[in-house]
Parts: structure tokens; sequence; C-alpha cells
């Protein structure tokens, strides 16, 4: 019998910390560190980049191959409509955290990085920048979409660096040469750079990898202005605001409000430490911050 903590053919990461380490070590320093130098990053990144291949794990790298083999249009489609309609019940958004803190992580018995810790240390970090309540809120919920694991998806369909389907698979995706696997490579209306698209369509009306981005958005959009609906549906979309693909199908929406995304990503990636937050002594401030945005259950 396989447990759910086993790495399995399906299930090749330890835990979903896995994915983030490996981003870590992919992108050690946040956007606006390197933005400066970006003539004479060209090279440095390939550098990089080959020593990234080289030691990445491969449990990180199997991860990927069925990642990039399954992420298909026909899949993205089937999620949606078992998902957007919102139909697994109502909780409170802490109920959510609370069920999403089930999903334990058994193979790190000395670190405590239950999934409330990593979210408070991230919302912490952006309270104590001063940034405005729905930011902080943002920064709270993000990763709450990774209930998904608990509903039984596998971690290929959780996590992981997320890309638009329906269109030409960038080559500066992580392991661009798994796509080779992926049965709309031989679609060939999918595979020009617009695909099934129209330029400028907007980052809004395009079909992306279905994963925890996507889901925590769907059920939270409602409530949260357009900043945090941004940071929450993006925030894997490291080919976007990582390495700058996919403008052409940015419309004037995107433009606005894309730049959030990175400015979330220093806090969801870099924030990360062995402190943990105090929840109780916390708890307070957040049922207020949520109240003041949700109402007491929403829609899963
Ligand atoms: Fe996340
Ligand atoms: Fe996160």
């Amino acid at each position: 019998m396989i447990s759910p903590n086993t790495p399995n053919e399906n299930q090749p990461l330890a835990d979903l910390e896995e994915w983030e380490n490996d981003l870590l070590r992919r992108y050690p320093e946040p956007a606006s560190a390197t933005q400066e130098s970006e003539f004479t990053d060209a090279s440095k990144k390939q550098a990089e980049f080959r020593n990234y291949d080289a030691e990445a794990r491969d449990s990180v790298k199997e991860f990927y191959r069925l990642n990039h083999r399954y992420q298909t249009v026909d899949f993205v489609k089937r999620k949606h409509e078992e998902y957007l309609s919102l139909q697994r019940g109502k909780k409170s958004i802490w109920a959510g955290l609370e069920y999403l803190n089930t999903l334990v992580d058994d193979s790190d018995p000395d670190t405590d990085l239950s999934q409330i810790v990593h979210l408070l240390q991230t919302s912490e970090a952006i309270r104590a920048d001063g940034h405005p309540r729905w930011f902080i809120l943002a920064g709270l919920i993000h990763d709450l979409g990774k209930v998904l694991c608990l509903y039984g998806e596998p971690q290929w369909a959780v996590v992981g660096d997320t890309f638009p389907v329906g269109c030409k698979f960038s080559d500066k995706i992580v392991y661009p040469e798994f796509f080779a696997d992926n049965p709309d490579s031989r679609v060939s209306e999918y595979q020009t750079e617009l695909g099934i698209y129209e330029e400028g369509c907007g980052f809004s009306n395009i079909m992306m990898s279905w994963g925890h981005d996507e889901y925590v958005y769907q059920v939270t959009k409602e409530y949260l202005p357009m900043e945090a609906q941004y940071m929450l549906r993006f925030h894997s979309f490291y080919p976007a605001h990582r390495e700058q693909q996919y403008q052409y199908l940015m419309d004037n929406q995107d433009r606005e409000f894309f730049k959030w995304v990175n400015v979330f990503n220093e806090y969801d990636l870099y924030t990360k430490s062995d402190e943990s937050p105090n929840v109780e002594e916390l708890r307070p401030f957040y049922d207020d911050l949520i109240s003041e945005f949700f109402p007491d259950a929403i829609a899963f």
C-alpha cells in the first residue's frame, strides 16, 4: 500500500515545500534585486540555469515531467468544470486555513512548516512593511488553494510554476523539454505563439495550467480588490513575473495590476524563517481582518 507521504509515481515530491525550496534555488534573489543589472545578466543567467539543472533533485525533475506532460487544454477544462462551480461546501476563511493545515509534512520532523506558519510568516512580513490591509489578507490566504491536495489532486495539479495552455509553451518555462510529452504539443492550433487566443486578450481571458492559484482566486475573487486578485491568481506564474514571457497576451488591465504579483512574490518566496508566529496571539488581528472583507462563510 502506498501512503500519501511516500514518494510514488504520481507524487514525486516528499511534500509541496520541496517545489518552493527549489524555486528559491532557481531564484535566489527577489526580482527587484536583479533588475538593475539586466544587461550583464544574460550570460550569468545561462550559467545559473545550467547549474540549476545539474543540481535539481530527481524528485523535482520528475514532478515537472508529470506537470508538463499532463497539463493540457482538456485537463484544465475538466478541472474548471469540476471545481469552479464551488460545490464543495461553505466554510469560514479560518476554517479553510485549519483544513489546509491538516496537510501535514511528515517528511521533515525538525521544522514545523505547517501551512498556516508559511501563510502567517508571509502576511506578517507584509504587515511589518506597512502595506494596506487587503495586501496583508492576500498574504494570509494566498496558498489556501492547496486544499486541492486534500481533495485528492496530484502534486503536479496543485503546485508548480503555472503557464498558459492553448498556445505555444515558452522555452523559458522550467524544463521546457518535458513539453514534448504533452499531447497539446501535437495540436498545431495550440502551438502558434497566440494559439487559441488573440493578441492582447488579457491574462484574465486565458486558461492557465491548473493549480492552487486559480482555485484560491476563484473562491475569493468577489471579496477582494483587483490588486489582491492578481496576487492570488498569478503568484506561481513565474514564466511571466520572473521571465517576462507571454507579454503579447497582456491587456491594459494586466499592465496596470500585474506589477503587484512581483511585489507579492518577494514576500511569498523570501520570508521563510524558522521563527514560528504565535497563532493564538495573532488570531484576533486576523479575525478582524478577515471579517472586514469576507462574510462568515464562503463557498469552496
Ligand atoms: Fe503558492
Ligand atoms: Fe506561498
